[in-house]
């Protein structure tokens, strides 16, 4: 899962974007109106997180723009306290939730797994593939009638993988899509999560629930009709 987050206060937003990368989410901070245009247009992103007061420009305006442009993501608006008449021309602008400052950081986490459980009219709240299940609301995964603790990151992966579950993911498309644009950390860091969730969801006598296309990427594996 992917976020946009666009705050200029410097000290709220590297909160946001610790506190949401600890919780398995790849974040990119924009500071302004402009930034965040620049990132929206060149990034998909899974939901995004709009301060309302910019100093290039406002937040209510950024919203209004992208979603005339056809950008149909998740938005969640950030707003001073009591600004009403934010609140409600958020939700005009064609933002999806809104919180008002200062808020706990549990209830924008909260906030953004209801906005990014998507999408609610085909999938249900919980993911299945063959013996696996994920339930993003409570952000627990079972392998069979077994409980499978998994840290945030490779949550996020396997999330992932399993929303799209016939797809061929490159290494280059995970690294966007569940760590960040600013990521310059290990170049193996993929294959270092997918072995650790392939050690984690194996079971003695099955096939590894991940399987490698050769040139290509990962997949989760085929499920067998019994
Ligand atoms: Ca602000």
């Amino acid at each position: 899962m992917r976020l946009l987050v666009v705050e200029d206060d410097a000290a709220l937003g590297q909160i946001l974007a610790r506190g949401l990368s600890e919780d398995g989410y790849a974040v990119d901070l924009s500071t302004g109106v402009a930034d965040a245009r620049h990132n929206a247009h060149n990034n998909s992103y899974d939901s995004m997180v709009i301060d309302v007061g910019l100093p290039d420009g406002s937040g209510l305006d950024l919203c209004r723009e992208l979603r005339a442009g056809g950008d149909q993501t998740p938005m969640l608006m950030l707003t001073a306290r009591d600004a009403l008449s934010d609140k409600v021309g958020g939700l005009d602008a064609g933002a999806d939730d809104y919180l008002t400052k200062p808020f706990d950081f549990p209830e924008l986490t909260a906030r953004l797994r209801a906005l990014t459980r998507r999408p609610p009219d085909t999938l249900g709240p919980l993911l299945e593939h063959g013996d696996l299940k994920l339930d993003p609301a409570s952000r627990r995964v079972w392998h069979g009638a077994i409980t499978v603790p998994l840290t945030a990151r490779e949550f996020a992966l396997l999330e992932h993988l399993m929303r799209r579950a016939d797809a061929i993911h490159s290494r280059t498309a995970l690294l966007e899509s569940v760590w960040d644009a600013n990521y310059d950390g290990l170049s193996n860091v993929v294959d270092v999560h997918v072995a650790n969730l392939r050690r984690k969801l194996s079971m003695p006598g099955a096939e590894a629930p991940i399987e490698t296309v050769r040139g290509q990427g990962y997949r989760l594996s085929p499920v067998v009709a019994p």
